[in-house]
């Protein structure tokens, strides 16, 4: 008994809360009052996830952007806006190697993002490039939450079905559809996609020119249908 009150004191007086270091409960490592503050992207393109203004229809809205100029995914859904703490956890993650930090935003970004309908039947990591990923970094982020998103949903993870090759040269002085054209190139599908739903997974979309050329690769190598997610969203 008293062991067991012991371990129990413990245990949740060593489980701090990622950002502000009371103690903390909950399974994502992050206490009630930070959880609540995180700043969620309720409003926001339903085809590239870019935020917007609050209104009161909120589904089925569209950038500007994507109304001329449909992205080669279906759709694209990210838990947060990138900005503070956000973009600092991810950062920790990302550049730090904080697995902490990553388990943390993946778990809840699994809880936020899980697909009810039209349920992808493969989630695909965004891979890194290897040489990036030996000396750099020494792992992929994107499929650390991959495979979160997978346990959670139940949902396959094929984390070496892309692989990213070198860029090459410098692409400053290229055009923008040539650039866009070798990015695609870039990537090698390496199992079959075809008539496959599948799921994109990275950790931050910026412009979307990644995730675009990732979709078109494995469009072109006949999946049927895209969708895509992140933990965050930049402006
Ligand atoms: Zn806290
Ligand atoms: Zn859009």
């Amino acid at each position: 008994m008293v062991y067991r009150l012991f371990s129990q004191f413990l245990s949740r007086s060593l489980v701090r809360c990622l950002l502000c270091g009371d103690s903390c409960m909950h399974s994502s490592g992050l206490c009630d009052g930070c959880r609540a503050e995180l700043p969620h992207l309720h409003s926001a393109c339903e085809c590239c996830a870019l935020p917007l203004p609050p209104s009161p229809s909120q589904s089925g809205r569209q950038c500007p952007r994507c109304l001329q100029h449909p992205p080669a995914f279906a759709s694209a859904r990210a838990a947060w806006h990138y900005a503070f703490p956000i973009g600092q956890l991810v950062q920790r993650f990302k550049y730090r190697g904080d697995l902490v930090a990553g388990h943390s935003l993946a778990r809840l970004a699994a809880a936020r993002l899980e697909p009810m309908a039209d349920r992808p039947d493969l989630l695909v990591p965004i891979p890194l490039h290897w040489r990036k990923f030996l000396f750099k970094r020494g792992f992929n982020q994107a499929q650390l939450i991959a495979a979160e998103f997978g346990r959670q949903w139940r949902i396959p993870v094929a984390a070496r079905l892309l692989r990213k090759r070198g860029a090459g040269a410098s692409q400053q002085t290229l055009t923008r559809a040539r650039r866009l054209r070798n990015l695609i190139r870039s990537f090698d599908v390496r199992q079959p996609v075809r008539g496959l739903h599948i799921g994109l997974v990275d950790d931050v979309i910026t412009t979307g020119a990644t995730l675009e050329a990732a979709s078109r690769a494995l469009l072109e190598a006949g999946a049927w249908r895209i969708s895509t997610y992140a933990l965050a969203r930049t402006p």
